[in-house]
């Protein structure tokens, strides 16, 4: 080595030792990100490097980026070299002695109150990147050697703050090393395959290739202890021109990303050019069951860095129901999550975003009725919930929305009022238990009225909103105020006795009993509620079961239509035979058995009251 070794030690600065204990707090809940800001580091140098080249600054150099994480357990450090730019002595000293204070402070003043975890995603943007290190280093050397030739250099520095500088050093390549001295804190990520899980969580699509080294692991003579392939796709799919993609490659790349087996239903590539510039795939997966469409996951990259998973500020959530991957270069990271959601870029992506997955929609449903009418019942809670969330949405997309008929394929809205003009002008009846319900359908069917389904949690608030924006449009569930729909001819006198009878059958003195004259003969009394208050009840089973308290619960009312049709009524109406409580108590109960399910006490009596019918029929 050179005879004239410049040992230099020093502080960072006065400022810094306000900062460690600052970055271990915060960061503890997301330590892994600091293999992440290394690698972006060296990935930065590299990519720097190959600008100065473009640009002709540097001549005669022509190389291939490379990066390369080793970890040894037995030394108990990670190293990340590069072999892009490197620094020398003054410039270590510049960018890495003396951390952009001025922001860091600025940056520690204005988030000291935030919870952990707020601040992930960010730190990268402060020139706190890569003290991000002290997270699980008590110890970080920087060997570099500088493009421009010159002596190498050592920097160490601990977790205190203080450093050693020594230069000339002895290293051959130009490029830098970062060696990180693992602290107990760090332990995990001396596991090798820990380790390498990190790095592709973070650096699978990075730009310049990433190799991985288990210095520990034992080779056989003749092999390498550097893994042959790099961990990484330097061009992702999301980079090509989507005219250049195939359906192989993007349900190739779905698998891989997303874990998932099965292929996804469609997706669609976005390339958003000046000023929004970001790209990305959205998927929309097969879906096995309602809430699984609530499980999707959006990764957000910021230049091919894989930044987090689900960031509500930057992708509408209803969005956050699919799978895809988005890369926002634009993305002002530096700021924190909350600015994020005033920021007008942000609401332009979201926008951006929309407006695509409307016109993808919109495009399925043009295109191919009968392929999208199979894939509805997969799609159909993003896109309820997505004009739930976005009036944008669905105005755009409204009349490729479908809705599901019983015993029937899918209509939207329009075609079911439509088709309802004769019968049931402006008014949409739905189900939303095809079994339980089975008797009010087949009457409504029976006067050639067409019921769809809604069976979802999500539909109750979906059906009023499309009442709300379609203003003369009623939704009625097929047990709700139907009576007018299922009326024959003339109209029935009401009765006291039966009346009577009933509340009697019910053990209801308030049961609300009405006279009908209804088409179907067969049937003796059915349950009518009144819409707007089973809509109430509905709302408030709800609430309660996402944990408000509303205080006591709330019944929707109902009344039982008597039809006077029907020849059990009529007798009952009539004569005041020995059976005739009897009667009346077990048509009571399977009107309501038609309308819901018994509770305890009620199944108790039916079963009892059927044993007793059975035995005078013996
Ligand atoms: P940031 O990357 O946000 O600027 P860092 O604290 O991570 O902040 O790094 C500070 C500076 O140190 C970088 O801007 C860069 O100039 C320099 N630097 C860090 N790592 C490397 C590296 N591997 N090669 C060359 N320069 C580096």
């Amino acid at each position: 080595m050179s005879e004239k070794i410049k040992n230099e030690k020093g502080g960072i600065s006065v400022e810094t030792e306000h900062i460690f204990p600052i970055i271990k707090r915060w960061l503890y809940s997301d330590k892994e990100i600091f293999l992440r800001e290394i690698v972006s580091n060296a990935s930065d140098a590299i990519t720097k490097l190959q600008r100065l080249i473009s640009l002709g600054e540097v001549r005669d150099l022509e190389f291939d980026g490379k990066i390369t994480v080793s970890v040894s357990k037995k030394a108990r450090t990670i190293t990340v070299s590069d072999n892009g730019l490197g620094m020398d002595a003054d410039e270590v000293k510049k960018y890495i002695g003396n951390i952009a204070l001025s922001g860091a402070l600025e940056f520690i003043q204005k988030y000291e109150g935030e919870s952990e975890g707020a601040t992930d995603g960010i730190i990268g943007h402060f020139g706190l990147g890569f003290y991000s290190a002290f997270m699980v280093a008590d110890k970080v050397d920087v060997i570099s050697r500088s493009y421009r030739g010159g002596d190498a250099v050592k920097w160490e520095c601990n977790d205190e703050g203080s450093y050693e500088m020594t230069t000339p050093y002895d290293k051959e390549d130009r490029g830098t090393d970062i060696v990180m001295h693992i602290n107990g804190e760090g332990e995990e990520y001396l596991d090798a395959f820990k380790l390498k899980g990190v790095l592709e969580k973070y650096c699978s699509f990075m730009p310049i290739e990433i190799y991985f080294v288990d210095e520990d692991a034992e080779v056989k003579e003749g092999e390498e202890k550097e893994e042959e392939k790099p961990i990484n796709d330097t061009l992702p799919l999301w980079q090509k021109n989507p005219s250049e993609c195939t359906d192989e490659e993007y349900k190739a790349f779905y698998h891989k990303v997303f874990g998932d087996f099965n292929d996804p239903l469609f997706w669609l590539h976005i390339k958003a050019d000046y000023p929004l510039n970001f790209k990305g795939i959205l998927y929309f997966p097969k879906l096995t069951h309602e809430f699984a469409s609530l499980e999707g996951q959006v990764k957000l990259y910021y230049n091919q860095v894989f930044v987090a998973d689900n960031i509500k500020e930057v992708i509408p959530e209803y969005l956050l129901m699919l799978r895809g991957v988005l890369d926002c270069p634009e993305l002002p990271l530096n700021v924190s999550r909350s600015y994020l959601q005033t920021n007008g870029y942000v609401d332009k992506i979201s926008a951006h975003i929309v407006k695509k997955v409307a016109d993808k929609v919109n495009s399925l449903f043009k295109n191919d009725r009968e392929n999208f009418e199979k894939m509805w019942g997969d799609i159909r809670t993003f896109c309820e919930y997505a004009a739930l969330c976005d009036r944008k949405f669905y105005d755009k997309a409204k009349d490729s929305l479908l809705m599901e008929v019983v015993h029937g394929s899918h209509v939207t809205l329009a075609e079911y009022l439509e088709a309802a003009k004769e019968t049931n002008e402006n008014t949409v009846y739905y189900a939303n238990d095809v079994e339980l319900q089975a008797q009010y359908i087949s009457m409504l069917e029976a006067k050639n009225i067409k019921v769809v389904k809604f069976t979802q949690m999500i539909d109750t608030q979906f059906v009023q909103m499309l009442e709300n924006v379609n203003e003369n449009v009623k939704f009625k569930r097929v047990d709700s105020d139907i009576v007018d729909a299922l009326k024959g001819e003339g109209e029935a006198e009401h009765s006291e006795k039966l009346e009577k009878l009933f509340r009697e059958a019910a053990g209801n003195e308030k049961l609300v009993v009405k006279c009908e004259k209804l088409s179907d003969t067969t049937i003796p009394a059915i349950l009518s509620f009144s819409e707007e208050s089973r809509r109430m009840e509905d709302m408030m089973k709800l609430y309660s079961m996402n944990g408000m308290n509303i205080g006591g619960g709330f019944t929707a009312e109902n009344s039982l239509v008597v039809n006077v049709e029907n020849p059990l009524i009529k007798k009952l109406s009539e004569d005041d035979g020995e059976n005739s409580a009897l009667l009346a108590k077990q048509i009571y109960s399977l009107a309501v058995l038609s309308q819901r399910r018994f509770d305890e006490n009620e199944m108790r009596d039916f079963l009892a009251a059927s044993y007793e019918v059975l035995s005078k029929l013996s």
